[in-house]
């Protein structure tokens, strides 16, 4: 049988065709010199890679190297083969290898042709929404004959309520005990610091599972324990609680350990035995069938300068406080917090992500593409296939509305209302001049106000444009956001 070549984000044995298939797996050390990771990504990828390797025993060889050509050198001669990469480069340098053979890709529920002959009906017009009905079809997931079970596709109206006072009951997620493996991942990582290779964060133990037993472990606990939380609570931020109802899956899902279908299969069976409502269990099953995979799949269908983006010509380069992840140099909450918790973990849910992070940069002009290698070096389950679309298309708003309706701005009222954080603050969020000027508030019309030609004709803004329109002092906020400028808030 031909010796597949895994990367390190193809790990689950989903990405083999039989369970004593011969395996080349290679570290390289170069991709941490190439750019800052976050400590705790860099820990993560090296311990799954490694016990993966320590579990296929012989039947793998492992290769330490400093390249990849470096390792594939010592195995020419043997014929390999490779499931389809996660990132352009990866798959040119595959490409332009002799000898190895490229599969199609794994690890996602829609074949690219599926997608490709569902997009081009479109002719442009590419909606999630529409995306996901079609994927709930063609996988029979959740579907009662040709209807949505429970009747709507949707059920986001039941989804989106803010924190509960008294904090989301759900027991944490199992944490991962550290193994010998991981002692030498940190020893390594401890020493190539001393060597000059650079990391951002803290370190500290690790929260995300790096092996298939691991993954499953929280896959069972989610779905058994938090799953009936998650939906109601998805889209809430609570400042003593980062979790939350989340599933925390996305990095052992990303690093190929979990099959997407395999959860979203468990996730079902949990509604039609009664022990989850269907509102969380549609919510959990549109991430991943819906939007995991329409990320996924709009990184290979736009054009590769899709990345490159820049509709709204934001032109500020990120700030050094941000991208040393300083939440302390912040004095704004939910920013600081939020921050605090990339610093720490590596992690923080969809919305701090959203509204919170990427609605700050897009309110303060930075770009697009600064902001994709910060979140891809910043976040656990960062990968270049899953920022694309995720910061340059919903985060940014760079490409004009190629995937979203609007650009996702809001103000101070929008995270007053989602979350416990504005309690806290030095600032109103319902004042956007003066010295409690919330950042978000104020920011949010200066926004507009310097993109009112380009959003202009946005339907969806049309309310907020009038409402712009009325604002009497808005040369006063216009300056002092001016002023404002880089600092930290
Ligand atoms: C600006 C921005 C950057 C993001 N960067 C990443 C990233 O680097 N890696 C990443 O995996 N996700 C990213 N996301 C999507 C999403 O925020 C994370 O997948 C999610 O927060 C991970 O936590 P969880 O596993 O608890 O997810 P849950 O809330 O429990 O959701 C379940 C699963 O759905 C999938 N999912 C949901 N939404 C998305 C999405 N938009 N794109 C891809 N997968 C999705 C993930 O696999 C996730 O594990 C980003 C979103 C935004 C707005
Ligand atoms: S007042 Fe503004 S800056 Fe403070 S927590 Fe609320 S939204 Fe964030």
């Amino acid at each position: 049988m031909i010796r597949r070549w895994l990367f390190a984000d193809q790990l689950g044995p989903h990405f083999l065709d039989a369970p004593r298939q011969p395996v080349l797996l290679i570290e390289s050390k170069a991709v941490f010199r190439r750019r800052a990771f976050h400590r705790q990504k860099a820990h993560l990828v090296l311990s799954a890679l490694r016990h993966r390797a320590a579990e296929l025993g012989d039947q793998a060889i492992f290769l330490r190297t400093d390249t990849y050509g470096e390792a594939l050198r010592k195995v020419s001669g043997e014929p390999l083969d490779v499931c389809h990469p996660t990132s352009r480069r990866a798959r040119e340098f595959v490409q332009s290898l002799d000898g190895v053979t490229m599969l199609p890709p794994r690890g996602f529920a829609t074949p690219p042709a599926e997608f490709v002959a569902w997009a081009d009906e479109r002719h442009g017009r590419l909606r999630m929404e529409d995306f996901y009905r079609d994927a709930r079809r063609r996988h029979d997931v959740l579907m009662d004959g040709d209807a949505p079970a429970g009747g709507k596709w949707n059920l986001d109206t039941e989804n989106r309520q803010p924190p509960p006072a008294s904090g989301v009951e759900v027991p944490d997620p199992p944490m991962p005990v550290e193994d010998e493996i991981d002692e030498g991942v940190r020893a390594d990582l401890d020493r190539w610091e001393r060597e000059g290779i650079r990391f951002v964060g803290n370190d500290g133990p690790r929260v995300f599972p790096a092996t298939r037993r691991e993954a499953l472990a929280r896959l069972r606990h989610f779905v058994a324990h938090r799953l009936p939380a998650f939906g109601p609570y998805e889209d809430a931020m609570l400042s003593g609680d980062p979790w939350m109802a989340h599933s925390l899956l996305s990095a052992p899902m990303n690093l190929g350990l979990i099959d997407p279908l395999d959860a979203v299969h468990r996730a079902e069976a949990a509604y039609r035995s009664g022990a989850a409502p269907l509102s969380s269990v549609e919510g959990f099953v549109r991430q991943l069938i819906g939007w995991r995979d329409y990320i996924w799949h709009l990184y290979w269908y736009f054009d590769a300068d899709y990345g490159g983006a820049n509709g709204l010509r934001a032109t500020r380069r990120v700030p050094a406080w941000f991208s040393a992840l300083d939440a302390d140099a912040v004095e704004a909450h939910c920013l600081s917090d939020v921050l605090a918790g990339v610093r720490d973990r590596g992690w923080v849910h969809h919305i701090p992500r959203l509204m919170v992070l990427g609605n700050y940069a897009l309110q303060r002009g930075w770009r697009p593409a600064d902001l994709v290698d910060w979140f891809h070096r910043s976040f656990v389950d960062g990968y270049e296939w899953v920022m694309t679309a995720n910061v340059v298309g919903m985060s940014q708003y760079a490409d004009l509305g190629a995937m979203t309706t609007k650009p996702y701005a809001a103000g101070g009222a929008y995270i007053n209302r989602m979350s416990d954080y504005c309690r806290g603050c030095r600032y109103d969020p319902r004042s956007r001049l003066g010295v409690n000027a919330c950042p978000y508030t104020a920011g949010y019309w200066a926004f507009l106000d310097r993109n009112r030609g380009r959003l202009r004709g946005n339907a969806r803004l049309g309310q907020a444009m009038r409402q712009l329109d009325r604002i009497d002092d808005l040369p006063a906020v216009r300056a002092q956001e001016r002023s404002r400028g880089d600092e930290a808030p």
